[in-house]
């Protein structure tokens, strides 16, 4: 991937993770609102089929505000369906509607449409509930990172994919690698050559499969786990089966009972902690950094106003942004031309600006106010500026959100701001 399309996903996550935190507040006074997941290769047609029966088994819904909730909602996504042609965009679509609960018994109707999410849905599903199907979205954004996954014993292997927080298993393989016992008649000696022999062929080809899975893919992946019982994924770890690239990939071995696709998911479970952990490394590294310039360097800067100042600049090479940051900035421009700026949490109003280099105020209703995070990758982006989300679960990544406004840079170059 490169960078420039990494910039783009970190916005388009960021922009998804603020949907689905709007969507999770939302609540239907009853069962009313709508979400409905369409994979790439659902037609548009097929989907406004299902939408139109749906509509049409609402009219037995007792209630007569739910079922005119529902059916406004279904309305509302098959005006929204006819924007598309045959098929939805890259990776499919979800779609949310319905009427939420504004406060004072009003209702408002809204309709959200995500396109493209950063993994692709795999099945359609229609779900009519008192809140928003959320979690199928929050499972792509969750959990960054790619790793392959290899169960085995002597008898079967599986190798797959986890993609953040989904696995998908691939290939598999059985072996014909004699029991114990031996046949009446075979000298022991020979028969213990015979199985040798056939668990060597059965790890070969094991790594074989894993190795046509997973070389192409190397670069982009962040590392192999391996499970299975002792001492077989020792044996086949020890032995240099796997391409030496992926040999030095492997992360850890795991205990696991099964080695049928089944395993590939015990596998992720028994790994967990040292997924987090990598998960976190990154983070870590670049908070480490961050601090290490903050005390025997020049190239930190942190809060909004010097962060942006050098952002403007190009001279920041990685801006970090604490995940937990939920704040707006407000534009004001006064008469005489000077842009000044405010930060405001989320729900707080805008107050009126006094321009502190002439005085003159501006109105509150005449300031731009926008999401800081977008604010800020926007000038980012332009700048060629790396940026990266700091998880807040970690001292170091606490502190960003907390000593440091949740803003914070480490620069190409001194600049003294
Ligand atoms: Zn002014």
């Amino acid at each position: 991937m490169s960078k420039q399309e990494q910039d783009q996903s970190d916005k388009q996550k960021y922009e998804f993770q603020k949907v689905i935190e709007d969507l999770k507040e939302y609540e239907g006074s009853g069962t009313q609102l709508v979400s409905i997941y369409i994979p790439e290769d659902r037609q548009i047609s097929s989907v406004v089929s299902h939408v139109t029966q749906e509509h049409s088994e609402a009219s037995n819904i007792k209630s007569k505000q739910t079922r005119t909730a529902v059916q406004d909602a279904l309305t509302s996504i098959k005006d929204r369906l006819r924007y598309y042609d045959t098929y939805p965009p890259d990776n499919g679509m979800v779609v949310f509607s319905g009427a939420i609960d504004t406060g004072g018994g009003r209702t408002d109707m809204i309709t959200k449409v995500l396109e493209s999410p950063p993994q692709s849905i795999e099945s359609f599903r229609y779900h009519c509930d008192s809140d928003f199907l959320t979690e199928p979205l929050e499972e792509m954004l969750g959990d960054k990172g790619l790793f392959g996954l290899i169960v085995l014993d002597r008898r079967e292997a599986n190798v797959g994919w986890l993609r953040g927080k989904r696995v998908e298993p691939v290939k598999s393989a059985s072996s014909l690698v004699p029991g114990k016992q031996r046949k009446g008649g075979q000298s022991a000696q020979r028969f213990a050559r015979l199985r040798l022999e056939a668990i060597d062929n059965f790890y070969q080809e094991v790594a074989e499969m894993a190795d046509s899975l997973f070389v192409d893919q190397r670069h982009e992946m962040d590392g192999i786990l391996v499970g299975g019982p002792s001492p077989t994924k020792d044996e086949f770890l020890d032995g240099d089966y796997l391409h030496h690239e992926l040999g030095d990939m492997v992360l850890g071995k795991f205990d696991v009972s099964y080695t049928d696709e089944s395993g590939l998911y015990d596998l992720v479970d028994a790994a967990q902690d040292i997924l987090d952990e990598h998960e976190m490394m990154q983070d870590k590294s670049e908070m480490e950094e961050f601090f290490k310039e903050l005390h025997d360097g020049d190239l930190a800067t942190y809060g909004f106003g010097p962060t942006r100042e050098n952002l403007m600049m190009g001279a920041v090479d990685r801006l970090l942004i604490s995940e937990d940051l939920r704040k707006d900035v407000v534009t004001y421009t006064c008469p005489n031309g000077h842009e000044e700026r405010e930060v405001l949490d989320r729900r707080e109003e805008a107050p009126d600006h006094d321009c502190t280099r002439c005085d003159e105020s501006v109105p509150a209703d005449e300031g731009e106010r926008e999401d800081l995070i977008d604010h800020l990758i926007d000038i980012a982006e332009q700048r060629g500026t790396e940026t990266i989300f700091i998880s807040t679960d970690f001292e170091k990544g606490e502190q960003l959100q907390n000593a440091f406004g949740g803003v914070a840079g480490i620069l190409r170059y001194g600049t003294g701001v």
